[in-house]
């Protein structure tokens, strides 16, 4: 199609020329025939120039101006190329509806924010919840959600979990925040209500604690009662037996209740432990008589202090964490293994360790280890005293001190338990 117009357009300028020509030897004056036709060809072709142009400058929708030969074709291109285009855009409006249609039937709040956290573009569930308008858009959000930790948040980058924290204009209102990022360097901000949940979380963790508390006034008592039977000479002899085994039942109640509270404290403090001076080798030494001191403790127990560095934290969190570890590497070791504990500092930051060479763990249950209760052996954790919360709150400690828990262990060889604090949490000796 296009190849024969351009033969018609080089055959009509032949054609023009001949006649010209012919003209020319017929009357005389051949250059100015040919000149006169070369203009009048391309004063038509100027034209048609001229109306193109001002076709594909005007409106897209006005009509084409009906050009001919090889004009006629580029401009039924240019029609086509309009025709598809208008299509394109009806379609994208068509998806871009819908998408906005959907965006605004979810229930949770939905933000479009740029590499600079500047609002791009949000839902209406979003602008409910962050008391957003539509000039709000280009703002930071951290401008509608002040919190601290939510401006934390941003400026580390670590957008791997969801923060939980309150509404600007209503405080009583929590939110949960997710950031997916996407594209180049955008983000899409999820903004989830999670009053009912987090009410209903602070109701179970208040019973949880009223419930210890109550329960440690009686225990006080029994215990007491207890400690006197014992030690009376006219309770007879049948009865020795069965009050050490209450003795004994009555310590585990009072040591689980004692964990209980721990770790209710732990949950109803903020996500962030402070920032206090804590002297690790000087918790560490504490921790170590305590161990030496210990009946039926494993023949060999080393602390080896590779750095004189402390921790920026809370000490009776640390020394909780440092305690229930080196607690349970002397419980599920036995009196000829040997426990070790470390404490060394790096550029990545400080590591606490403690391995033994006791019982160890079979691999599939470690990453059940931190759940509240869970005990490999329920009979031998019971035997060795222990409430199976110890680990729920190292964990619980751990991150609040931004800290990770890896663990390494193998059955029947020992197992490994450190701690990696970042380097933000690491001070310089001088108490
Ligand atoms: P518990 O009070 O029962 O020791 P923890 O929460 O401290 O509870 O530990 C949970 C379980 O993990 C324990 O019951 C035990 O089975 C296992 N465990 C913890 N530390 C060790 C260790 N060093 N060696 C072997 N098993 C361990």
């Amino acid at each position: 199609m296009t190849q024969s117009r351009w033969g018609r357009l080089i055959g009509g300028f032949l054609l023009m020329l001949a006649l010209a020509t012919f003209a020319g030897l017929v009357f005389g004056g051949l250059p100015w025939w040919l000149l006169a036709s070369a203009l009048a060809l391309l004063g038509w072709h100027l034209f048609s120039l001229y109306r193109l142009d001002r076709w594909l400058r005007g409106n897209m929708r006005s009509p084409a101006p009906g050009l001919r030969g090889v004009w006629g074709s580029i401009e039924s291109l240019v029609r086509d190329l309009r025709r598809r285009l208008r299509h394109r855009k009806a379609q994208f409006r068509n998806v871009s509806e819908q998408f906005r249609r959907s965006a605004s039937a979810l229930p949770d709040g939905v933000l479009i924010l740029d590499s600079e956290h500047a609002i791009q573009g949000f839902n209406e569930r979003a602008s409910q919840m962050l008391d957003l308008v539509r000039r709000d858009r280009g703002r930071r959000i951290d401008n509608f959600i002040r919190d601290p930790e939510f401006v934390n948040f941003l400026k580390v980058g670590d957008f791997s979990q969801p923060i939980l924290t309150r509404s600007r204009s209503e405080p009583d209102i929590h939110l949960s925040c997710l950031l997916v990022p996407y594209g180049e360097q955008q983000y899409l901000m999820l903004v989830r209500d999670v009053t009912v949940q987090t009410r209903m979380e602070r109701v179970r963790r208040d019973f949880v604690a009223n419930a210890s508390h109550e329960l440690r006034s009686p225990l006080t008592v029994l215990n007491g009662y207890l400690d006197n039977m014992a030690d009376d000479p006219e309770i007879q002899d049948g009865w020795a037996g069965p009050i050490d085994e209450m003795r004994r039942q009555t310590t585990r109640m009072t040591a689980i209740i004692s964990d209980l509270l721990e770790l209710s404290r732990l949950e109803a403090e903020s996500s962030r432990a402070g920032q206090n001076k804590v002297d690790v080798a000087g918790l560490l030494s504490v921790i170590r008589k305590d161990a030496l001191a210990r009946e039926n403790r494993p023949e060999v127990i080393e602390f080896f202090l590779e750095s004189s560095q402390g921790l920026l934290g809370e000490e009776r969190e640390l020394h909780s964490i440092f305690n229930n570890l080196v607690d349970n590497a002397l419980k599920y070791t036995g009196t000829s293994g040997r426990v070790t504990v470390r404490w060394t500092v790096d550029e990545e930051g400080g590591h606490f360790s403690v391995a033994d060479t006791g019982v160890g763990i079979d691999p599939d249950e470690i990453p059940r280890l931190t759940e509240r209760f869970y005990r490999v052996d329920r009979g031998r954790s019971r035997l060795k005293g222990g409430t199976g919360l110890g680990l729920s709150i190292v964990k619980y400690a751990l991150q609040r001190h931004q800290a990770q828990l890896e663990v390494t262990s193998s059955p029947g060889e020992g197992s490994r338990f450190s701690c990696h604090f970042p380097p933000g949490r690491l001070c310089n000796p001088g108490f």
